[in-house]
Protein backbone atom coordinates (compact mmCIF):
# COMPACT_ATOMS: atom_id res chain seq x y z
CA UNK A 1 0.00 0.00 0.00
CA UNK A 2 1.37 3.36 -1.35
CA UNK A 3 0.97 7.03 0.31
CA UNK A 4 -1.55 8.97 -1.47
CA UNK A 5 -2.41 12.78 -1.95
CA UNK A 6 -4.96 14.46 -4.00
CA UNK A 7 -3.94 15.60 -7.60
CA UNK A 8 -4.62 19.19 -7.07
CA UNK A 9 -6.14 21.48 -5.10
CA UNK A 10 -10.19 21.62 -3.53
CA UNK A 11 -11.85 24.75 -2.30
CA UNK A 12 -15.60 24.46 -1.04
CA UNK A 13 -17.97 26.69 0.74
CA UNK A 14 -20.66 26.41 3.36
CA UNK A 15 -22.47 26.85 6.91
CA UNK A 16 -20.95 25.64 10.46
CA UNK A 17 -23.78 22.69 11.61
CA UNK A 18 -23.18 24.51 15.21
CA UNK A 19 -22.16 28.33 14.78
CA UNK A 20 -24.05 28.72 11.75
CA UNK A 21 -21.33 30.87 10.54
CA UNK A 22 -19.78 30.56 6.76
CA UNK A 23 -16.34 28.99 6.41
CA UNK A 24 -14.48 27.90 3.26
CA UNK A 25 -12.13 25.29 3.28
CA UNK A 26 -9.18 24.06 0.90
CA UNK A 27 -7.78 20.83 0.31
CA UNK A 28 -4.33 20.82 -0.74
CA UNK A 29 -2.47 18.62 -2.02
CA UNK A 30 0.80 18.21 0.61
CA UNK A 31 3.83 16.00 0.35
CA UNK A 32 4.71 12.32 1.83
CA UNK A 33 4.91 11.65 5.97
CA UNK A 34 3.57 14.81 6.16
CA UNK A 35 -0.14 13.56 7.15
CA UNK A 36 -3.50 15.10 7.20
CA UNK A 37 -2.73 18.70 9.27
CA UNK A 38 -5.83 21.24 9.66
CA UNK A 39 -4.14 24.87 9.06
CA UNK A 40 -6.79 27.55 10.46
CA UNK A 41 -5.71 30.92 7.89
CA UNK A 42 -7.45 33.23 10.55
CA UNK A 43 -5.58 32.29 13.88
CA UNK A 44 -2.56 34.68 13.84
CA UNK A 45 -0.32 32.07 15.81
CA UNK A 46 0.29 28.41 15.67
CA UNK A 47 -2.95 27.40 13.36
CA UNK A 48 -1.85 24.01 12.60
CA UNK A 49 -3.30 20.86 13.99
CA UNK A 50 -2.64 17.89 13.38
CA UNK A 51 -5.75 15.15 12.12
CA UNK A 52 -4.12 12.90 15.47
CA UNK A 53 -6.37 11.02 17.92
CA UNK A 54 -4.50 12.50 20.88
CA UNK A 55 -5.74 16.09 19.38
CA UNK A 56 -9.26 15.53 20.13
CA UNK A 57 -10.65 17.90 22.54
CA UNK A 58 -14.47 17.13 22.29
CA UNK A 59 -16.83 14.81 20.73
CA UNK A 60 -19.99 15.77 21.91
CA UNK A 61 -22.62 16.27 18.74
CA UNK A 62 -19.15 16.24 16.75
CA UNK A 63 -15.52 15.54 16.77
CA UNK A 64 -13.35 19.11 17.71
CA UNK A 65 -9.82 18.35 17.16
CA UNK A 66 -6.90 21.74 19.50
CA UNK A 67 -3.74 22.09 18.80
CA UNK A 68 -1.67 22.95 22.52
CA UNK A 69 -2.09 26.53 21.78
CA UNK A 70 -5.62 26.03 22.30
CA UNK A 71 -6.91 26.71 18.42
CA UNK A 72 -9.32 24.15 17.22
CA UNK A 73 -11.40 23.07 14.39
CA UNK A 74 -14.37 21.27 14.40
CA UNK A 75 -16.91 19.09 12.64
CA UNK A 76 -13.42 17.40 11.29
CA UNK A 77 -15.24 13.53 10.70
CA UNK A 78 -16.65 13.58 7.34
CA UNK A 79 -14.08 15.24 5.28
CA UNK A 80 -11.56 13.09 7.10
CA UNK A 81 -13.91 9.96 6.25
CA UNK A 82 -13.77 10.84 2.39
CA UNK A 83 -9.73 11.14 2.57
CA UNK A 84 -9.45 7.63 4.34
CA UNK A 85 -12.58 6.24 2.38
CA UNK A 86 -9.99 7.30 -0.89
CA UNK A 87 -6.74 6.06 0.81
CA UNK A 88 -5.43 9.82 0.87
CA UNK A 89 -2.57 9.65 3.76
CA UNK A 90 -1.33 13.51 3.29
CA UNK A 91 -3.67 16.26 2.75
CA UNK A 92 -3.26 20.09 4.01
CA UNK A 93 -6.76 21.38 4.53
CA UNK A 94 -7.34 25.14 5.07
CA UNK A 95 -10.40 26.37 7.21
CA UNK A 96 -11.16 30.33 7.90
CA UNK A 97 -13.63 29.39 10.53
CA UNK A 98 -13.37 27.31 13.88
CA UNK A 99 -15.93 25.00 11.85
CA UNK A 100 -16.03 22.64 8.88
CA UNK A 101 -18.34 22.99 6.62
CA UNK A 102 -21.88 20.88 6.99
CA UNK A 103 -22.52 20.93 3.20
CA UNK A 104 -25.56 18.52 2.59
CA UNK A 105 -24.42 16.14 5.98
CA UNK A 106 -22.81 13.63 4.33
CA UNK A 107 -19.45 13.39 2.75
CA UNK A 108 -20.86 13.18 -0.72
CA UNK A 109 -19.77 16.64 -2.12
CA UNK A 110 -15.77 16.03 -0.26
CA UNK A 111 -16.11 12.56 -2.38
CA UNK A 112 -17.40 14.10 -5.85
CA UNK A 113 -14.60 16.70 -5.49
CA UNK A 114 -11.81 14.12 -4.71
CA UNK A 115 -13.08 12.14 -7.39
CA UNK A 116 -13.10 14.60 -10.25
CA UNK A 117 -9.36 16.04 -9.44
CA UNK A 118 -8.05 12.30 -8.83
CA UNK A 119 -5.20 10.85 -6.31
CA UNK A 120 -1.66 10.71 -6.85
CA UNK A 121 0.50 7.72 -5.85
CA UNK A 122 3.62 8.88 -3.45
CA UNK A 123 6.04 6.44 -3.71
CA UNK A 124 6.57 5.83 -0.24
CA UNK A 125 4.75 3.28 1.93
CA UNK A 126 1.65 4.20 3.56
CA UNK A 127 2.21 3.39 7.47
CA UNK A 128 0.48 0.59 8.47
CA UNK A 129 -0.71 -0.80 11.89
CA UNK A 130 -1.59 -4.37 12.39
CA UNK A 131 -3.85 -5.36 14.99
CA UNK A 132 -2.64 -8.53 16.67
CA UNK A 133 -4.39 -8.92 20.00
CA UNK A 134 -8.50 -7.64 20.70
CA UNK A 135 -8.78 -4.44 21.97
CA UNK A 136 -12.33 -3.63 23.76
CA UNK A 137 -13.79 -1.36 25.75
CA UNK A 138 -17.31 0.03 27.06
CA UNK A 139 -20.43 -1.43 28.73
CA UNK A 140 -22.41 -3.98 27.66
CA UNK A 141 -25.13 -1.93 25.95
CA UNK A 142 -22.16 0.95 23.90
CA UNK A 143 -18.79 -1.03 23.15
CA UNK A 144 -16.16 -1.02 20.08
CA UNK A 145 -13.49 -3.29 19.99
CA UNK A 146 -10.26 -3.93 16.81
CA UNK A 147 -9.24 -7.79 16.70
CA UNK A 148 -7.02 -9.72 14.22
CA UNK A 149 -7.89 -9.35 10.38
CA UNK A 150 -5.89 -9.46 7.05
CA UNK A 151 -7.77 -6.00 5.95
CA UNK A 152 -9.68 -3.40 7.30
CA UNK A 153 -13.18 -4.36 7.88
CA UNK A 154 -15.95 -2.51 10.09
CA UNK A 155 -19.05 -4.09 11.56
CA UNK A 156 -21.14 -1.69 13.46
CA UNK A 157 -24.82 -1.85 14.76
CA UNK A 158 -26.95 0.60 17.24
CA UNK A 159 -30.51 -0.19 18.74
CA UNK A 160 -32.58 2.31 17.37
CA UNK A 161 -35.73 0.63 18.23
CA UNK A 162 -36.81 3.34 20.89
CA UNK A 163 -36.45 6.10 18.52
CA UNK A 164 -38.45 4.17 15.84
CA UNK A 165 -36.53 3.14 13.69
CA UNK A 166 -35.35 0.08 11.93
CA UNK A 167 -32.33 -1.64 13.36
CA UNK A 168 -29.71 -3.52 11.31
CA UNK A 169 -26.33 -4.35 11.17
CA UNK A 170 -24.11 -2.75 8.69
CA UNK A 171 -20.67 -4.01 7.53
CA UNK A 172 -17.87 -2.18 5.23
CA UNK A 173 -15.10 -3.58 4.19
CA UNK A 174 -12.89 -0.80 2.74
CA UNK A 175 -11.08 -2.35 -0.09
CA UNK A 176 -13.89 -4.65 -1.23
CA UNK A 177 -17.19 -2.28 -0.92
CA UNK A 178 -17.05 1.85 -2.99
CA UNK A 179 -17.03 4.55 -0.58
CA UNK A 180 -18.03 7.01 -2.81
CA UNK A 181 -21.26 5.58 -3.46
CA UNK A 182 -22.29 3.22 -0.29
CA UNK A 183 -21.10 5.79 2.47
CA UNK A 184 -20.46 9.45 1.57
CA UNK A 185 -24.25 10.19 0.62
CA UNK A 186 -25.21 8.98 3.97
CA UNK A 187 -26.42 11.99 5.60
CA UNK A 188 -26.41 13.34 9.56
CA UNK A 189 -29.54 12.57 11.47
CA UNK A 190 -31.43 13.96 14.65
CA UNK A 191 -34.75 13.61 15.97
CA UNK A 192 -37.54 15.99 16.23
CA UNK A 193 -37.96 15.85 20.12
CA UNK A 194 -34.11 16.96 20.32
CA UNK A 195 -34.73 20.07 17.91
CA UNK A 196 -36.23 22.12 20.75
CA UNK A 197 -33.41 21.08 23.57
CA UNK A 198 -30.68 22.11 20.81
CA UNK A 199 -31.99 25.64 19.86
CA UNK A 200 -32.14 26.35 23.31
CA UNK A 201 -28.29 25.53 24.44
CA UNK A 202 -27.21 27.54 20.70
CA UNK A 203 -26.50 24.15 19.30
CA UNK A 204 -27.30 23.30 15.91
CA UNK A 205 -27.56 26.94 14.33
CA UNK A 206 -26.98 25.76 10.86
CA UNK A 207 -28.66 22.40 10.85
CA UNK A 208 -31.82 22.39 8.79
CA UNK A 209 -33.73 19.65 6.50
CA UNK A 210 -31.50 21.12 3.75
CA UNK A 211 -28.46 19.08 5.84
CA UNK A 212 -29.66 16.42 8.49
CA UNK A 213 -32.24 13.72 8.21
CA UNK A 214 -35.23 14.76 10.78
CA UNK A 215 -37.56 11.59 12.15
CA UNK A 216 -40.32 12.09 14.06
CA UNK A 217 -41.40 10.07 16.68
CA UNK A 218 -42.36 7.25 14.39
CA UNK A 219 -39.28 7.06 13.23
CA UNK A 220 -40.45 8.75 9.55
CA UNK A 221 -38.23 11.36 7.63
CA UNK A 222 -39.72 15.02 7.38
CA UNK A 223 -37.15 16.16 4.74
CA UNK A 224 -38.28 15.85 1.45
CA UNK A 225 -37.51 13.35 -0.90
CA UNK A 226 -37.16 11.03 2.50
CA UNK A 227 -34.06 8.68 2.79
CA UNK A 228 -30.89 8.07 0.29
CA UNK A 229 -30.77 4.45 1.81
CA UNK A 230 -32.96 2.57 3.79
CA UNK A 231 -30.61 2.36 6.43
CA UNK A 232 -28.88 5.95 5.56
CA UNK A 233 -28.42 6.59 9.77
CA UNK A 234 -26.71 3.27 10.94
CA UNK A 235 -24.36 4.11 7.11
CA UNK A 236 -23.68 7.48 8.49
CA UNK A 237 -22.86 6.02 11.73
CA UNK A 238 -20.13 4.43 9.26
CA UNK A 239 -19.11 7.25 8.02
CA UNK A 240 -18.26 9.17 11.29
CA UNK A 241 -16.49 5.69 12.29
CA UNK A 242 -14.72 6.22 9.69
CA UNK A 243 -13.15 9.74 9.97
CA UNK A 244 -12.62 9.16 13.77
CA UNK A 245 -10.45 5.99 12.95
CA UNK A 246 -8.76 7.98 10.28
CA UNK A 247 -7.10 10.01 13.22
CA UNK A 248 -5.03 6.86 14.17
CA UNK A 249 -2.70 8.42 11.23
CA UNK A 250 -2.23 4.41 10.17
CA UNK A 251 -4.28 2.22 7.48
CA UNK A 252 -5.52 -0.05 10.22
CA UNK A 253 -5.32 -3.77 9.28
CA UNK A 254 -8.02 -5.51 11.30
CA UNK A 255 -11.32 -5.93 12.13
CA UNK A 256 -13.43 -3.42 13.98
CA UNK A 257 -16.95 -3.95 15.64
CA UNK A 258 -19.03 -2.14 17.33
CA UNK A 259 -22.82 -1.48 19.38
CA UNK A 260 -24.16 1.86 20.09
CA UNK A 261 -20.40 3.28 19.34
CA UNK A 262 -20.14 7.02 18.85
CA UNK A 263 -17.31 9.88 18.29
CA UNK A 264 -16.46 9.57 22.50
CA UNK A 265 -16.38 5.92 22.36
CA UNK A 266 -13.84 5.69 18.78
CA UNK A 267 -11.64 8.06 20.23
CA UNK A 268 -11.72 5.70 23.64
CA UNK A 269 -11.05 3.13 21.31
CA UNK A 270 -8.06 4.25 19.77
CA UNK A 271 -6.48 5.82 23.54
CA UNK A 272 -6.74 2.38 24.46
CA UNK A 273 -4.83 0.76 21.00
CA UNK A 274 -2.25 2.88 21.40
CA UNK A 275 -1.63 2.50 25.88
CA UNK A 276 -1.31 -1.40 25.01
CA UNK A 277 1.75 -1.33 22.58
CA UNK A 278 1.51 -5.73 22.52
CA UNK A 279 -2.15 -5.65 20.87
CA UNK A 280 -0.27 -4.07 17.40
CA UNK A 281 2.47 -3.90 15.12
CA UNK A 282 3.75 -1.18 12.81
CA UNK A 283 4.39 -1.60 9.26
ZN1 LIG B 1 -21.47 12.71 11.12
Amino acid sequence: MIQKTIASAISVEGIGAHSGMKSRINILPASKDSGIVFIRTDADRDNSIAANFANVSETTLCTRLSNKSGVSVSMVEHILAALYGFQISNAIIEVNEEEIPILDGSSDIFAREIASVGTVAQSKKRKCLKILKNVKIGEEDRWSSLSPADHLILNLSCDFSKKGLRTTPFSYDLFQDDFATEIAPARTFGFFEDVEYLRKNNLALGSSLENTIVFDANGNALNDGGLRFDDEPIRHKMLDLIGDLSLSEYMIIGQYDGFCSGHKLNNMLLHALFNSPQSYTLE
